[in-house]
């Protein structure tokens, strides 16, 4: 197998490169769902992408248009020359990472020191997240109706917070512990202060900090009950490998298919079928609730498109449901050298391999994937032929050594052609996830190439 780097001339190269940069910074700024949504739409406003809520009149070819959902989930659609009945070609990922959230009740004091009690999201090595630095992303709604953003350790002289862990020198008995014990879920507890407020009675550290927290942000304790405050990695990403060919980064798992799905998206013209980018929240806890893929929101979009067509039956919705095609987009497992037992060497993914298509996800047998037809596969496969595009297929590991679901089931469930597709990551769900530079600019090529050629 020729790597994309093998077959890259210098200009290529440098449209890596340049590709890479700014994937990079933009992964530094949109840690949280939230962040990404509101960063993703400037970005397609800039484009001349406009609020479907705003959109009056019939959609005409050529017509760009958005819809957001809470906060934290974001549709952009391309209108296509063919009826919307014809089906969509849409890309879709999600924009969630795992990360700890703060309780309800999350601020008290122990021994001196004031902790934020958290509870992990999605799956996570909990001994990974304890002694680095962290920062605090999100958002505090008030009964007044109004809500305060909150983004603490991101600037350079921002403090960061963090969670301890035992010194090596007492850590005797700790370090006989299984790795999924060793740190506890309940034992996260971030530390956040250690002044006490003087003349208090009561938690004098509590105090100090709920009282710089009034002064700074105008919040009360009780405002923690109705609010988000995520705990995520405080550090920015960095090029990796001395030959600067990777990036280092937060948050790969899922926001390097939905940056690379939305770069495509933007830059369609006038597309023969309607191009979609779907990207939602909550894949990591299951896909659930209103934000998750679940949700019957995008349905509801699409009926909303369909109307503003004049076919407002469930016939006309179904037809477009029915005619879609979907690339399901969700990071792979690259090939490891220091864990090469836990793949089949000849159906794994490799960094610079390209873009990650993936027949079938699931676990134990396969079970709860969406395993795509072989007929669609052939399909996607000339889309990539067209578009010159370097790809590769994979498994989540090798036979009953694990596995794992994506997104792709639930449109499947619609009775769409649906197949995984993503970019190999190291270290998935760990704080700092690795990905290839190429494989990031061969996943924005090929998500070009599935909008464009799919369905031709
Ligand atoms: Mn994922
Ligand atoms: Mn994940």
């Amino acid at each position: 197998m020729k790597t994309v780097w093998e077959k890259a001339d210098a200009k290529t190269i440098s449209a890596i490169m340049t590709f890479g940069d700014e994937y990079r910074s933009f992964l530094g700024k949109t840690k949280t769902e939230r962040e990404f949504v509101k960063e993703a739409r400037a970005l397609a406003e800039a484009k001349g992408f406009k609020d479907l809520a705003a959109k009056k009149g019939k959609l005409k070819a050529g017509d760009k248009v958005y819809a957001v959902n809470r906060n934290k989930n974001l549709c952009l659609f391309v209108i296509g020359k063919k009826p919307l009945t014809d089906g969509l070609n849409i890309l879709g990922a999600h924009i969630d990472s795992p990360r700890l959230d703060l309780k309800q009740h999350p601020i008290y004091e122990k021994d001196g020191l004031v902790l934020l009690d958290t509870h992990y999201y999605g799956g996570i090595k909990k001994y990974q997240w304890v002694a680095r630095p962290m920062a605090l992303h999100g958002v505090v709604c008030k009964t007044d109706g109004t809500t305060v953003e909150i983004c603490i350790g991101e600037k350079a002289d921002d403090p960061v917070v963090g969670i301890s862990d035992l010194l090596i020198h007492l850590a005797a008995e700790q370090m006989k512990k299984p790795a999924s014990t060793v740190v506890e879920g309940e034992a996260l507890n971030v530390l956040a202060g250690s002044i006490p407020m003087k003349g208090a009675e009561k938690d004098p550290v509590k105090a100090y900090l709920l009282d710089l927290l009034k002064e700074q942000y105008d919040i009360e304790e009780d405002d923690f009950v109705s609010a988000e405050i995520e705990v995520v990695p405080a550090e920015a990403p960095r090029d990796y490998g001395l030959d600067r060919s990777m990036v280092l980064g937060y948050g790969h798992d899922d926001r390097v298919c939905a940056y690379t799905s939305m770069r495509a998206i933007l830059e369609m013209k006038k597309p023969e079928r309607t191009s979609c980018c779907i990207l939602v929240d909550k894949e990591e806890i299951g896909s659930v609730g209103a934000t998750g893929m679940q949700s019957r929101w995008f349905e509801s979009l699409l009926a909303k498109l369909l109307a503003m067509q004049g076919s407002e039956s469930m016939v006309a919705l179904n037809d477009c449901l029915n005619n879609s095609k979907m690339l399901s987009s969700d990071v792979s497992a690259a090939f490891d050298p220091n864990y090469p037992e836990v793949n089949d060497p000849k159906n794994c993914a490799y960094f610079g391999g390209g873009i990650v298509f993936n027949k079938y996800t699931g676990a134990r047998g396969k079970s709860g994937s969406n395993d795509a037809n072989a007929e669609y596969v052939a399909e996607v496969r000339r889309a990539m032929q067209k578009g010159d595009i370097t790809f590769q297929t994979s498994e989540l590991g090798a036979v009953d050594v694990g596995g794992g679901g994506t997104i792709a089931y639930i449109l499947g469930n619609l009775n769409m052609d649906v197949i995984d597709a993503g970019i190999a990551v190291h270290n998935m769900h760990a704080p700092s996830e690795i990905v290839s530079k190429a494989d990031v600019y061969e996943g924005y090529r090929a998500y070009q190439a599935f909008l464009t050629y799919m369905g031709e």
